[in-house]
């Protein structure tokens, strides 16, 4: 199975939730950060680095003396990073996504690809717990390319779990899209409820089942609660607000290895998922 773990925004426990989730699973699986602008799983787990792949997109180079200037290639890039007045067409790579319609559609045959560099993807191996992570370069602003680099990493037959970015925007679309189950993390406040629906949006509109995580349960109210029996959405795990975890979590700890009673917490998030696997037939 393939389980996203997302969040409608950050530091609500997501990374916590997928990193402590891949150490009480017993088996081989992926766990892929795709939190590409900040990948912070790897400050949790302490292993082997085994890989370091550099990921580029193809960006357009136009050739002056075969142009004429037709405009086709701006008319056709729906992100603008082409335009052409009339003459030679500027390209502007950091808004490129790679896509190449550009370079087909162009009648003279002016425009050719060259590689861009966008980041890296790395792989670590600690137990049975093989960790790969995308870093994008700096200045660079086009994550899902590389979250798709990563996921590309997915192995038939392990399970993985995928940590997305923080939000609802296209860098957390590009890593959900294909997985199995979500379960989104929030927190039982009034902002954790708010992204908590942005977020129960996007998954309806993706079309893929999910559960929902409370974290630091004990702070704020009950309207987290309420919503999700109001909209019939499982609640699947619910961690207390406890001292310790934030103790363990500023020194890099993982939960179920700092306070072994949480283990059971976390198996039974595993249990409750596939339950819902099962009886669903995904
Ligand atoms: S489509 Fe080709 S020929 Fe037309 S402006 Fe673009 S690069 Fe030049
Ligand atoms: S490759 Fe695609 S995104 Fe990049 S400039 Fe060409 S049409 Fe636009």
């Amino acid at each position: 199975m393939i389980l996203g773990v997302a969040s409608g925004k950050g530091g609500t426990g997501k990374t916590t939730v997928s990193l402590n989730l891949a150490c009480v699973l017993g088996s081989d699986v992926r766990l892929l950060d795709c939190d590409v602008e900040e990948p912070n799983c790897h400050l949790f787990l302490k292993g082997i680095a085994r890989e370091n792949e550099t990921v580029a997109i193809p960006v357009p180079e136009v050739d002056e003396s075969l142009c004429d200037g037709c405009g086709e290639c701006g008319r056709f890039c729906e992100y603008h990073a082409i335009v052409s007045f009339g003459t030679k067409p500027l390209v502007f790579p950091e808004m490129c996504h790679g896509c190449g319609g550009c370079a087909k559609g162009c009648p003279r045959k002016a425009i050719h690809e060259v590689d861009k560099r966008i980041g890296v993807v790395e792989t670590v191996q600690a137990g049975n717990i093989t960790l790969i992570q995308g870093r994008m370069d700096v200045g660079v602003a086009m994550a899902p390319p590389l979250i798709r680099a990563v996921k590309a990493r997915l192995q038939n037959g392990l399970p993985a779990i995928l940590d997305a970015p923080p939000g609802t925007s296209c860098p957390v679309i590009a890593t959900l899209r294909g997985t199995d189950f979500v379960l989104l993390v929030t927190e039982p406040t009034p902002f954790g409820l708010h992204d908590l629906k942005l977020a129960v949006d996007m998954v309806r509109e993706l079309g893929i089942p999910f559960g929902v995580v409370v974290n630091r349960v004990g702070i704020g109210d009950d309207r987290v609660h309420v919503f999700c029996r109001q909209e019939g959405i499982p609640i699947l795990l619910e961690i207390p607000e406890d001292r310790r975890i934030a103790e363990a979590y500023s020194k890099g700890s993982l939960i179920v290895e700092a306070l072994p009673e949480y283990r059971g917490l976390f198996r039974s998030l595993i249990e409750k998922t596939m339950n819902l696997k099962n009886a669903e037939g995904f």
